[in-house]
């Protein structure tokens, strides 16, 4: 299988900015197994402005020149510590950062679908962010939910899952209504499905629930299933790989697939 696996900053970093070092060794633990066993895996990573905040020990910043000046110190701690961790188990890593116009200029996307596939021949992992320092505002693609789903579009990926703080999509704000129940498949994208995404997010992150149905609609409208579901517990990517239940799987239209 050919998977797009999205981390969000809250999986990978404590609130204050700090790596989560016990979650991001499991991760990394789980996907090199996950490759070892013959699947393709492109990862699409959070976290690079939430751990320049913490490498900084600034407070979140409010303005975009030090949110870009964070992403940018983040960035590295998350490839060195990537580079490290995936080293471990003899594999390795390639960074990718990309902007909205990557995607939406043919020549850069067809040398962004080309590198890509090339990396994957090689064994390489690419690991993938948006290149927040200078991804201008209006268009930055804020979320990597959106992100990767793109990523998952563009080299026709079979299985987008995102891991996140959430478990999935529930039939009410799970905050707010503790009766709310988990949605476990989504045959299709309707306005009712719609209806229950709310705008969301943690402290550090920037993605909500409405960012993660848009994504399901892209992923599954290219013919790959989706999933949401909760990064906490790395162990949740062997049981997707298995055909397991987790989280909410959104069902690619696969008259669509390539
Ligand atoms: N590209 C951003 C970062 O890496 C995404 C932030 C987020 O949504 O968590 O910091």
């Amino acid at each position: 299988m050919r998977i797009v696996v999205k981390v969000g900053t809250s999986t990978l970093a404590h609130p204050g900015g700090r790596l989560n070092i016990r979650h991001t060794e499991d991760l990394v633990k789980v996907w090199s197994d996950i490759k070892n066993a013959g699947h393709e895996l492109i990862v699409v990573s959070s976290a690079a402005t939430g751990l320049g905040v913490g490498k900084l020990q600034i407070q979140k910043p409010q303005d975009i020149t030090t949110k870009q000046a964070a992403a940018a110190v983040g960035q590295c701690e998350l490839m060195y510590t990537y580079d490290r961790l995936f080293g471990q188990y003899n594999h390795t890593v390639a960074q990718m950062l990309l902007t909205w116009e990557d995607f939406d200029h043919e020549n850069r996307l067809h040398n962004l679908r080309n590198t890509l596939e090339r990396l994957l021949e090689l064994g390489a992992i690419p690991i993938i962010n948006e290149n927040d320092p200078i991804a201008c505002e209006e268009y930055s693609l804020g979320d990597n939910d959106t992100l990767a789903a793109l990523v998952g579009e563009c080299i026709h990926a079979d299985l987008v899952v995102l891991l996140s703080d959430i478990e999935g999509l529930y039939t009410a704000d799970p905050h707010t209504h503790p009766d709310a129940k988990l949605i476990p498949v989504v045959e299709a994208i309707t306005p009712e499905i719609e209806a229950l995404a709310g705008g969301a997010g943690s402290s550090l992150g920037t993605g909500g629930m409405l960012t993660k149905i848009s994504a399901a609609k892209r992923a599954t409208n290219a013919g790959a299933d989706m999933i949401i579901t909760n990064g906490a517990r790395a162990d949740v990517l062997y049981d997707i790989v298995e055909g397991k239940p987790v989280g909410t799987r959104f069902i690619g239209k696969k008259e669509h697939a390539q």
